[in-house]
């Protein structure tokens, strides 16, 4: 705790924590060193980690990112944050983040982006978002691992483009109660970790039943790390030729070559499949998240959340919030409750939001249908390229095409994970995303174990 309390220190311009916790994260770790001599002592005692900045933590600022938010202190602790304490886990800080989670760059945070410690030449490269603080953080070993949260790819992503393990649970295996909402039905929080291992034991901590969470699975909780066996032989795994796109970088085209070698020697089968949905996930997807978004971010009215902006005499309760939401929101969390607004509308919720719904169950049923056939789990890129820069100013569509591997598995439900790989010819690093079977973590760890 202690040098990573340093490291902090010096990380500045990493941009990846945004509210440091030194008092909080130096009385953990003596009560956890308590822990240890007492001979009571569960995996994550002792463990220095940073907090994606949606968690609530209780007294301590959770912001979301956003404007709107400032200065808001929870009066309660997340179930996931809360869970990870009781394990004897230690909080350094908050991360940066997307505002709201909204993003692939984490160029939307009110804090400014965090940058990813992986440079190309003297460029500054996005550490992906919308969990880049907390790649940033865990890949320049300013703590030993930390929690993301993945609503179309936003742990799996960032994950990736720095070189770290990211791992995005089965929808209701991790309860979202005290993380802030984006869209409701594809949130999953999740570990961010140097290794298979630090995911499996923190996933552990994380995940299981709460009954404050009406979306968490009662169901049991496998003992994960047990699961690392790294025998696979046997187990059958589907390349989806889908996601074999026109211009795909030919790194990313040799990095899932060799990934299928690597599955094969380790003994599994290795089968063709087709998801054939798939071209439709990401509009879909960009309809059904800002839908649930502006929902979801309709309580930020001055009011009962959220900062109230400074009024003009004779201003009436239409101009309070019609202010506090525009000084208070960015302009991409603007944009998602403009066309979840829209979708959701009397005239086109039908054309939009319904004909999303309905794609949203065809690529459930394609992944449904390659499960019941035997395949074990699909493994595909994580991201159709290394990081990029900066700055680089893209437009709306052009960002979401970030997300074109990572979004079918929040809509399926389904766990995903991205495992560093290998790096391009320019020295970045690459991730590879194998998707399991629903509830089955364990297994899925366990093959990506085995390309590591
Ligand atoms: N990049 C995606 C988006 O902007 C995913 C974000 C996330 O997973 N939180 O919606």
């Amino acid at each position: 705790t202690k040098a990573c309390l340093t490291a902090i220190e010096g990380a500045d311009a990493l941009g990846a924590f945004v509210h440091n916790t030194p008092q909080i994260a130096t009385a953990q770790a003596e009560a956890a060193d308590t822990r240890i001599k007492a001979g009571d002592a569960p995996a994550m005692c002792g463990i220095p980690l940073g907090i994606k900045d949606l968690f609530c933590t209780k007294g301590v600022p959770s912001q979301a990112a956003s404007g709107i938010l400032e200065g808001f202190k929870p009066e309660y602790e997340s179930t996931v944050t809360s869970q990870l304490f009781d394990a004897g886990a230690v909080m350094l800080g908050k991360l940066n983040m997307d505002e709201f989670a909204m993003g692939s760059s984490n160029e939307t945070s009110v804090y400014g982006n965090a940058v990813n410690p992986w440079k190309l030449g003297d460029k500054a490269l996005t550490p992906g978002g919308s969990s880049g603080g907390s790649a940033s953080a865990v890949a320049a070993d300013l703590c030993l691992a930390a929690t993301g949260t993945d609503t179309g790819g936003s742990i799996r992503q960032p994950a990736a483009f720095t070189g770290i393990t990211g791992l995005k649970p089965t929808y209701g295996r991790v309860s979202r109660w005290g993380i802030v909402a984006f869209a409701s039905s594809l949130d999953q929080a999740g570990p961010m970790t140097k290794d298979v291992r630090d995911a499996a034991i923190m996933l552990q901590a994380m995940c299981g039943h709460d009954a404050k969470d009406s979306t968490s699975a009662d169901l049991p909780v496998p003992d994960f790390e047990a699961a690392l066996t790294g025998d696979i032989k046997g187990k059958t795994i589907g390349i989806p030729k889908e996601y074999r796109m026109d211009g795909m970088p030919s790194d990313i085209e040799k990095l899932w070559a060799d990934g299928t070698t690597m599955l094969k020697d380790a003994g599994a089968k290795i089968v063709d499949i087709s998801l054939p949905h798939t071209k439709y996930a990401l509009p879909a997807y960009y309809v059904i998240a800002p839908a649930e978004a502006s929902s979801n971010l309709a309580r930020y009215d001055g009011v009962r959340f959220g900062n109230r902006a400074k009024l003009d005499a004779g201003d009436g309760i239409t101009e309070m919030y019609e202010k506090t939401r525009a000084q208070g929101f960015g302009p991409e969390v603007q944009r998602r409750v403009m066309v979840g607004t829209y979708v959701l509308s009397a005239g086109f919720y039908d054309a939009y939001y319904n004909r999303a719904r309905r794609v949203r169950t065809l690529i459930k049923q394609d992944f449904d249908t390659v499960f019941a056939d035997g395949v074990d789990a699909i493994l595909t890129p994580a991201t159709p390229s290394a990081a990029f820069g900066l700055g680089e100013d893209m437009d709306p569509i052009e960002m979401y095409l970030n997300d074109v591997f990572t979004v079918t598995v929040n809509l399926a439900g389904l766990p995903g994970i991205a495992v560093p790989t290998g790096l391009d010819q320019q020295g970045l690093p690459l991730g590879l995303q194998l998707i399991g079977r629903p509830w089955e973590e364990a297994d899925l760890l366990n093959v990506a174990y085995s390309l590591e």
